[in-house]
């Protein structure tokens, strides 16, 4: 156990955690960041540090980064001991990728004195006034403020064949896995019916020769506005009431094909494929909290009043993807990070605790 009280410990690495943490070393809380481990199992499941943007591309819409010279920015921006976390940044002017913003807002934010831990929070204890989180390495810390921004990561079909083929051929991620060589003029399959499902499958027409949109219903989830989009898309073609059985493919080559169920004629088909691109909604990580924040009916974290980030617990906030399964945006993230730091700021100040 360690014996200092801290006065702010941060949970995660997306843009919320960074947000905060960039307000909270500003307002001299001197924030303690728990950005995750690099671990084999937080690989497998997108929840290694930095979060769902270091899995994306091209970031087009975080307002201040239109396109232009970024590497010379990025370049200047990153210490020099930091750089080999920066995958390399290509010279043609170009929107601020997903990775590159992580990377410099891990980067701003240590600029203020932000201590970073590269370690999973496993368990929390947030019983008492003072918080304990325990770490996957075996450290236990304490704090009298505690800011989740944990976020959340996509969701799984749960299928053996999937697991086996990861990396070969079954993504979470149109945007950062469909430009690969292996998914260029073949067929691809996207399975959901919500938004992301359509913007997914929309995305691959750009690599793909023609791509599947598998629905488990005879309706779409998504908004008007996308379901018209798909339907007029001549390289889609929309299989309802379809469920995957079975990922096929060969050990070498990756993905070749899905076995499938047509759930109302009650009869099974195989496709060719030669990707699989998952866009079924995101699970919040919240794990570690175990019962003691309250959470939504969908399992997100719950804001306990309006306008704020409070959460059930006095002294806990919440912010970013694991407390919103609605807007989800990198900046809609970072602004929640900014009103979880000034939140915890002054519930500090309220008991003379800056
Ligand atoms: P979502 O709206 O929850 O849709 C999930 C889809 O996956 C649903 O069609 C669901 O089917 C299907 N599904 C879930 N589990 C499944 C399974 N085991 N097998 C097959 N299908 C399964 O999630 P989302 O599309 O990620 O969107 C989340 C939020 O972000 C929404 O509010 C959305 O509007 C927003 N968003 C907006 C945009 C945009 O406007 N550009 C883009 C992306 C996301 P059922 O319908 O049968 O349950």
């Amino acid at each position: 156990m360690n014996d200092k009280v801290e006065k702010l410990i941060i949970i995660g690495s997306g843009p919320a955690a960074w947000s905060a943490a960039i307000y909270a070393a500003r307002a001299t809380l001197d924030p303690l960041v728990f950005e995750g481990a690099m671990t084999e199992e937080n690989r497998m499941q997108g929840t290694l540090p930095l979060g769902q943007l270091a899995l994306t591309t091209e970031v087009e819409n975080y307002a201040g980064f239109p396109s232009g010279n970024m590497k010379a920015f990025v370049e200047s921006a990153i210490d020099d001991e930091q750089k080999y976390l920066l995958p390399p940044v290509h010279e043609e002017p170009h929107a601020v990728t997903g990775p590159e913003l992580m990377n410099l807002m891990r980067q701003q934010a240590r600029n203020f004195g932000t201590r970073i831990v590269t370690d999973d929070v496993v368990a929390t204890d947030l019983s008492k006034d003072i918080f304990e989180v325990r770490t996957l390495e075996g450290n236990t810390h304490r704090c009298r403020t505690l800011i989740v921004a944990s976020g959340a990561r996509a969701n799984y079909l749960g299928l053996d064949t999937e697991e086996a083929y990861k990396n070969r051929g079954v993504s979470a991620c149109a945007v950062c896995d469909g430009a690969l060589p292996r998914f260029r003029n073949k067929p691809l399959a996207v399975v959901g019916g919500g938004d992301s499902a359509i913007e997914e499958a929309t995305f691959l027409t750009k690599f793909a020769s023609k791509v599947y949109l598998i629905v488990r219903r005879s309706e779409f989830r998504a908004s008007k506005i996308m379901q018209d989009r798909v339907l007029q898309n001549k390289k889609v073609e929309i299989l309802w009431n379809h469920e995957v059985l079975e990922v096929l493919g060969f050990e070498k080559g990756g993905v070749n094909g899905l076995r499938l169920h047509h759930n109302k004629e009650n009869r099974d088909l195989t496709i060719e494929v030669h990707g699989l691109f998952l866009a079924i909604g995101h699970t919040p990580n919240t794990t570690f909290l175990g019962d003691q924040v309250e959470l939504t009916d969908k399992g997100y974290i719950r804001w306990t009043t309006l306008s704020r980030t409070y959460t059930s617990v006095p002294g806990v906030f919440a912010c970013g993807d694991v407390a919103d399964d609605y807007y989800r945006q990198a900046i809609t993230s970072a602004g929640t990070g900014c009103m979880a730091a000034l939140d915890a700021e002054r519930l500090l100040a309220e008991h003379d605790e800056l």
